[in-house]
């Protein structure tokens, strides 16, 4: 996508800006525990977690939800600065609805071949462009907030990625995240609450969780590991949760940087501070002290129906998904 600076003095800052944007994206379906990911990422001092960006229009500013810091997301400190400083006249100079609907028409995985052939042809609507400079604004204003650090998004869509490594030219290191898919579709059928929408969370039916499963998980293990190769890496939620701090250094090794996460202590505890997150899993509220727990309470609760569900729906595909 071609840019449009007002100066050659921004032009420049743009760039360099733009290719030192150093972005580890979580990415796979949803409740395979990148909350709980990002959020210990975020721990460590050479990261910046800011949550699931893709949703900061809708989730965050339209329907005024909550920062990670239990703020609305336009009260929040953190975010004004970010605002203030990507757009010369504040949020309030930006279409968001429109934002919301381009984001989310762009990046809906029925539409991966459009946005495909789109960043093929770099064949975007006027509508669409505005949009992505303004997301660009949005990405360079949170990386200014904290130049040395790496910026965590843990917005999931294996399409959304494709726009900030493609289209935005952010420097994206993608850590595909793996969940057993009879844990997801558990965790999809449970009830619980959550404070940022006043209202429990989404529930989806076992078959529908275990299509949405298998479909990303192929693209981003087809499809993504070609695209991003060294770039691109593994990890089970179960391995995470077993040894995390193997996983951490595993991690550090991907994006060639030493001691820039927090270790867990030999309890499995680990002290969380304030994160300013966008969106997912109601654990982001939960205090100041994280224990890592098993995965293990699907196996004594998921129903038999939900389990034969997820059998049938995965089982051309689990065992090449490495379940
Ligand atoms: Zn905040």
């Amino acid at each position: 996508m071609k840019l449009v600076p007002t100066t050659t003095e921004d032009a420049i800052k743009k760039a360099r800006s733009r290719e030192n944007i150093r972005l580890l994206y979580i990415a796979g379906a949803g409740r395979s525990g990148s909350t709980l990911l990002s959020s210990v990422l975020g721990e460590g001092d050479g990261v910046c977690n800011v949550g699931e960006v893709q949703r900061i229009w809708e989730r965050g500013i339209l329907e005024k939800g909550l920062c990670g810091c239990a703020k609305t997301v336009e009260e929040c400190q953190f975010w004004q600065e970010t605002f203030n400083a990507a757009f010369d006249e504040g949020i309030n100079s930006v279409n968001i609805e429109e934002m919301v609907r381009v984001v989310n028409t762009l990046v809906r995985m029925r539409n991966i071949i459009s946005l495909l052939l789109k960043i093929k042809l770099n064949k975007f609507s006027d509508n669409e462009r505005i949009c992505l400079q303004q997301l660009e604004k949005l990405y360079v204003a949170i990386y200014e907030q904290h130049p040395e650090r790496i910026i965590i998004d843990a917005s999931k869509y294996p399409s959304y990625a494709l726009l900030l490594s493609h289209v935005l030219k952010l420097d994206v290191f993608v850590v595909h995240l793996t969940r057993n898919p009879f844990a997801v579709a558990y965790s999809w059928g449970r009830k619980k609450f959550n404070p940022d929408r006043k209202a429990n969370m989404k529930n989806m039916s076992a078959f529908k969780s275990t299509f949405v499963w298998v479909s990303w998980n192929l693209f981003l293990q087809v499809l993504c590991s070609v695209i991003y190769g060294r770039k691109y890496m593994q990890m089970k939620y179960s391995s995470f949760i077993d040894n995390p701090n193997n996983e951490l250094s595993r991690l550090e090794n991907f994006l060639d940087r030493e001691n820039i996460f927090t270790r867990f202590d030999k309890n499995r505890e680990m002290s969380v501070a304030v994160q300013h997150t966008i969106a997912g899993n109601p654990m982001r509220f939960e205090g100041e002290r994280m224990k890592l727990k098993y995965d293990d309470n699907w196996v004594k609760n998921i129903s038999p129906v939900q389990k034969i569900f997820v059998h049938i729906v995965s089982w051309p595909w689990r065992k090449f998904l490495g379940y």
